[in-house]
Formats: structure tokens, sequence, C-alpha cells
């Protein structure tokens, strides 16, 4: 039988089809439930109504009753306006609209009584109300005037077809009148007790219509609590599941391979962040269980060795391992990297991207079939069809948000007892958005740098500037060193950011001219040969300046590269000038990074540069990023359950996310498969939920 909650919207009392069409097209909201989950974005005192005389300032909402007296209307087309006087005994106002003119002049009548809701602005030195709430008086005489009331955010097609905020409301009391009775609890009566929830449906209740401001704050709480809770539960479901349904290679030797590297290959002694991480994967495979391991590590932390060693620890098991980039430029270092490393050990590697020949491509399936190769490194062109491994035991995927979901998933399916699964990722993310996105896999966390490093220096310079940034470049290469210059490059096709960097790119070459200098482009636009080639240039010291778009972002490691000038830089997002600068830093050098800008800057664009020129630590530039811009914006989080969350902020309930994280788990604990009946509330709500979980796994 079908729930009342999914009746659609048109057969609610005052909606009829038409309407309906309009909720649908403008907030996606088409049955009774999706308009109950619809709530206030704020909430109004509509108790008292203000006199014109009163307005002092324009910091708050209010309520005024008036007669309108006059109309005047400006301009034509897109750029006019409609004007009302507006009086109420004590003084007169204006009344202004700019958009929605049509509905607006067929419900205002000069000489008739309204009431306004809204918020004054000073416009030369008198009040004025803008795109403000209106109804006639009797209309508002018809609601009560509560010192709480819902106020709904709307669109101008939706207020032209009666859904003001006002209009929303009444929607909405008509609704829940009808289904009050009806809304299902969600969640355990022993989680609901332990954790001192409201009941749900008093929650959606009050939610729209609070009688208090402690209960409006217990709805919220309840509500936040099952947008989170459920996520959880979900994700360490799957992890369960997981760990008890599907087996993992043992791997219980440590054998040769790893320890003929480790002895004899090894260049440095290993930071105790990368030896404790090493023994968090030995725990894991030879558990008996599939590993699903995140590996977090500011860049430069040493994540690929570690990932070496978990690979050696596969072989030594008579298993394979491969390594998946998401960039060729990225496989063909790690490659190298890897072959130098491993040099001088009886070790097959090697590696298969786009552009691999078909010849080589064909010798390395048969010799991947047979086992005989036994590291693969490459891009996505490792989980084609054709490529069949003898005994996989072993994926490491690195800069992992560039995979998608199904990808990843592709790879599991090679073999009979799934691989273990090692994600690498350089970007740090804050710790409520880790436990929400990644919140089904382990975590190990390189919190320390190699020994010896200097944290990069930074500077914020104005184009004023300018000569004296070339004036320390020129310093810099007369010691050797080598210097990256980087122009934003977000959309590859965009004609005019590419004029930017060739118009530096005239002016680098202006003031570091032929012979003396030699530069180095990359850019979007390049072949990818032609790429591999000015890279391989600059890699070879033959060049000492690399003017670039943002494709050397990740990964590309040039140790004696130790400027980076960043052109425009507040327009690149926090996270991505933190990836950038990663990229000096990385030998025994000072390095520098500099921050060009012009000087318009908005707030945002001013902290996010004061932020990079006050901190090397990613975690803290990914806390930044996160109040900064909400986590709507940060990668991965469109495959996650996030776009689910209404109420719930990861920002500001950190708090509330732990409880439920700890409640969810407790369930499990004690209901792995969420059996018990007292648990089936939940089960019904996971299956209705309007997530689409098999994003998130
Ligand atoms: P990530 O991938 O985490 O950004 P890499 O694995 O590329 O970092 O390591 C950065 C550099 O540091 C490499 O040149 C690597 O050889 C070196 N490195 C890694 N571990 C150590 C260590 N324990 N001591 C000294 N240098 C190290
Ligand atoms: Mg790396």
């Amino acid at each position: 039988m079908k729930h009342i909650l999914d009746t659609p919207v048109e057969y609610l009392k005052g909606v009829g089809p038409a309407r309906a069409e309009i909720l649908r097209k403008e907030v996606n909201i088409s049955t009774f439930g999706d308009l109950l989950l619809y709530y206030p974005f704020r909430y109004v005192d509509r108790s008292r109504f203000f006199t014109i005389a009163e307005i002092d300032s324009d910091a708050a909402w209010i309520q005024l009753k008036g007669r309108v007296t006059g109309q005047q209307l400006f301009g034509k087309g897109h750029g006019a306006r409609i004007v009302y006087t507006f009086k109420d005994g004590s003084g007169e106002t204006e009344l202004v609209w700019f958009q929605g003119l049509k509905w607006v002049r067929e419900k205002v009548v000069v000489g008739k009584e309204y009431v306004i809701f809204g918020k004054p602005n000073l416009f030369n030195g008198k009040y004025n109300f803008t795109h403000p709430d209106i109804e006639s008086a009797e209309e508002a005489q018809a609601d009560q005037n509560e010192p709480l009331q819902p106020y709904y955010s709307t669109t101008e097609k939706m207020k032209s077809r009666g859904f003001t905020p006002k209009g929303i409301m009444r929607v909405m009391r008509t609704l829940i009148s009808q289904v009050h009775k009806s809304i299902p609890e969600t969640l355990s009566p022993a989680v609901l007790q332990l954790a001192h929830l409201m009941p749900r449906a008093e929650a959606l209740v009050k939610i729209h219509f609070p009688d208090s401001p402690a209960n409006l704050a217990k709805a919220q709480e309840r509500i936040k609590f099952d947008e989170l809770f459920f996520i959880q539960l979900q994700l360490l479901r799957l992890k369960y599941v997981r760990l008890d349904k599907v087996k993992g290679k043992v791997f219980s030797n440590i054998g040769q391979y790893l320890n003929s590297f480790y002895h004899r290959n090894l260049p440095f002694e290993l930071t105790a962040a990368q030896k404790r991480v090493v023994r968090e994967i030995r725990v894991d495979v030879g558990s008996g269980k599939q590993m699903n391991r995140l590996l977090q590590g500011d860049v430069g932390s040493g994540k690929t060795l570690v990932a070496l060693m978990a690979m050696l620890i596969a072989l030594d098991n008579q298993c394979q391992a491969c390594l998946m980039a998401p960039t060729e430029i990225l496989a063909n270092q790690h490659y190298k990297t890897i072959s130098r490393f491993l040099s001088g050990l009886p070790v097959e590697v090697a590696l298969l991207t786009g552009s691999t020949k078909k010849a080589v491509r064909n010798d390395l399936h048969t010799k991947l079939q047979s086992g005989k190769l036994q590291i693969l490194i490459g891009t996505h062109a490792l989980i084609e069809d054709q490529v069949k491994f003898h005994n996989l035991g072993l994926v490491v995927i690195d800069e992992q948000h560039r995979f998608g979901v199904a990808q990843r998933a592709r790879l599991w399916e090679k073999s009979e007892t799934p691989p273990h699964v090692l994600v690498m990722t350089a970007t740090p993310i804050p710790r409520t958005l880790a436990m929400t996105l990644y919140g089904d896999l382990d975590v190990s966390v390189i919190d320390e740098l190699p020994p010896g490093r200097k944290p990069v220096k930074t500077y914020h310079f104005y184009e004023k500037d300018r000569l004296k940034v070339f004036r320390f470049m020129k310093e810099q290469i007369a010691q050797g060193r080598q210097i990256y210059v980087v122009y934003p490059l977000i959309n590859e096709s965009d004609k005019l950011e590419l004029q930017d960097l060739m118009d530096g790119l005239d002016t680098v070459s202006r003031y570091f001219p032929v012979p003396e200098y030699q530069i180095s482009i990359v850019h979007g636009q390049l072949k990818a040969a032609e790429k591999e080639s000015e890279m391989k240039r600059f890699l070879e010291k033959q060049t000492q300046i690399m003017v670039a778009t943002t494709v050397i972002e990740v990964g590309v490691d040039v140790p004696n590269a130790s400027v980076m000038v960043i052109e425009n830089s507040e327009r690149f997002g926090l996270s991505q000038l933190h990836q950038l600068r990663g990229r000096v830093g990385r030998g025994a050098d000072q390095s520098h990074c500099i921050l060009m800008s012009s000087y318009k800057l908005t707030s945002d664009g001013r902290k996010r540069l004061e932020t990079m020129v006050r901190t090397t630590d990613g975690f803290e530039i990914a806390e930044v990023d996160l109040h900064l811009r909400g986590p709507g914006d940060l990668q991965g989080t469109q495959q996650s359950g996030l776009v689910g969350l209404k109420l719930a902020s990861l920002v500001k309930d950190e708090k509330l996310l732990k409880i439920a994280r700890e409640f969810a788990h407790r369930t499990l604990t004690d209901d792995p498969r969420l059996e018990k009946p007292e648990n089936q509330p939940m089960v019904v709500y996971l299956q209705r939920s309007e997530f689409d979980w098999g994003k998130i796994s």
C-alpha cells in the first residue's frame, strides 16, 4: 500500500495540477513527503506591527500596515521597475519591485490597505522596501500572527502563482493537518531515548510551526540528527557487511621482496608516521578481511613509498599489485620513481597508459595473465576489459577523487577474492567531511613530513611589485634553482584564460631572454607528447622556468624547483593553491611561493590568500576551505549523501555528527544486520530514503 506521504502534491487541497507543476519545476517537490521536508529557512515575528516613523535601521525584518497611495513605473523591459508610495499615518515609504512586475501590478491596487513584510533599505536618505511580501489587509487577517512564523524561500514564478512565503505556509498548514498522524518514526525506541530526541512526527510539525524557541531547537536537532545518522548508519553498514561477507586475501608473509628493498634499497629512514601506516596496512592485509583504507597525507609526506611497501607485501604473498594514477604524466612519474626504488631487485614492473603501443600492450597482457608481471602502473587504461591479472592482490589508487566510483568498482571484479584497496589522497579533508565521505573506509594519516624539509615561505604581492618579483626570480635562477609560473585555467577551452597565459609568457620571455634563459611551456591544449617533452626539458634542467596552467597541479616532482609564482591567485580555490604550492619545497633548499593578485579582492579571496600566507598545514587549510565554501563545493561531495543534508551542516554540527556516528555504531554492534524488530523503522527509512546510496559505496 502506498503511504500517504507518497501522494502527489496536486491532490493537496488548494494546490491542484497547475500549481503542482510549478512546485515540481521550481523546487523539485512532487509528493506530500517532499513538501513536508521543505523547511522554513527562517522564522519571523509577525505578532508585531511597526510604524514607518519607528524605522531607524535596516537591520531587521519588520511588518507594516498601511495604504498604497501612488504608483509609478520607470524604465522598460528588463530594466523596468515599479514604485509604490505607502503611508501608515506615521509617515511614508516606498515599495519597489524590479521583477515579477506583472503579478505585482495585478495584486497591488492604489487606495487599498495592505500588510507588508520586509527589510528596510536606506536609499538617498530615505528608507524603502525592495520586493517586500505584500498581502491585502483582509488576507493578512486570516492568519494567526505568531512570533515564530515560518518563512519559506520562494521564487518569482512561485510567487506569481500564490506561493509567497505566506502562501507556502498556508499550504503547509493544510498538509500537516492531514498527515501529522501518519508521519512514521524512523529511529528505534532505544536511540530515541538514549539520544534524548524529539519524536520525528512532532519534530516535523514543530519545524514548520514551532510553539516555543526551545521546542524549535529540539525539532531542528532531531531533524539534523536523522540526516547525519542515516548517512553514518548506511556507511557503517556497508563496512560491516563487507567485513562480514567479503573475504580478503591473507598476506601473512613478510619475505624477500619487502626485506631486500628495506635493507638494500631504501635510501633514507622512514618517518615515524610512515612506519605507523605501514604497520596499519600490515595488520589489515593479514586479517583475512579485505582492506579498504584511505591514506591521507599532505603533499610531499611520502605516500608513494608507503604504497610501494604495501605492493611488495603483496608480492611476498605471490600476488600482483597495481597502481592507478589520474593522468599519464603522473603514471609516468610513478613508474620512474618506483623503478628507481626497485633497481637491482628481481621485480617486474611495467607501465600501461592510453599511449602504450599495441604490441607492447599485448605483451603486457600476456605477462599479466601468466603472473610474470608483478607490478603494473598506469592510468585508467588499467581497468579496461582486456587487462586480466593472474592474481591481483592489491590496488593502489592515487588521488582518488578523480576516479569515478564505478571505475573503482570495476577493479574489484577482477578477481574472485577481491584485492585489497589502498586509496591515497593529498587533499586533506576536514574530519567531519572524511567521516561522511569515507565513513566506510579505514583511515590512515601521514601527519609528518620527511626531516629536513623547510616549510615553503609564502608571500602575497600585487602587480606593482612585479619587477621586484622578477629580480627575485633572477637571483634564485643564478643560484641554480628552477621556477614555476602558474596561470589559472579552470576551463581548458577558455580562450581568455589561455590568452592570459600567452601574455604572461610574453612578459616573462622579455625579462628572461634567450639564450641566457630557457622557458618551458605547458598547457591543456598541447598534445600529450608536447607536454611530456616540455616537462622533460624542465626536469632535466634544460629550462629554468616553466610557465604552465594547472596541469602541473598534481604530483609532479622536481626537487630543484624551489620557487612558484601563482598568477591571478585570487581565482584559485584554497585546496588548489595548496596542491600547487606542494610542487615546491620538495628539496633541501628554502622554497618560496609568490601569490600575485589583482587589487580587487572579494573578502573570501582575501581570506584564502591570507590563509596561504599564514600556514602550510593542509588540514588547517582544508578547515578554512570548508568554512568558506561549505561542503557542497568540495571535491567528492557530489557523489555522496551530502546533497541530502538540508538542515545539518558539517561546519556547525560536528558535535552532533559525532553523536550520530556513535549511535549508528552502537546500533550495528548490537544488531549488525538490522534484523531486530525495534530496528525496522530504520530499515524502512533507509529503503525509502531520498539519497542514492549506491553512489556512496
Ligand atoms: P606524496 O606522494 O605524499 O606527495 P612522495 O611520495 O612523492 O610524497 O614523496 C615526496 C618526496 O619525499 C619524494 O622525493 C620521496 O622520495 C621523499 N621521501 C619520502 N619519504 C621520505 C623519508 N622518510 N625521508 C626522506 N625523504 C622521503
Ligand atoms: Mg604523490
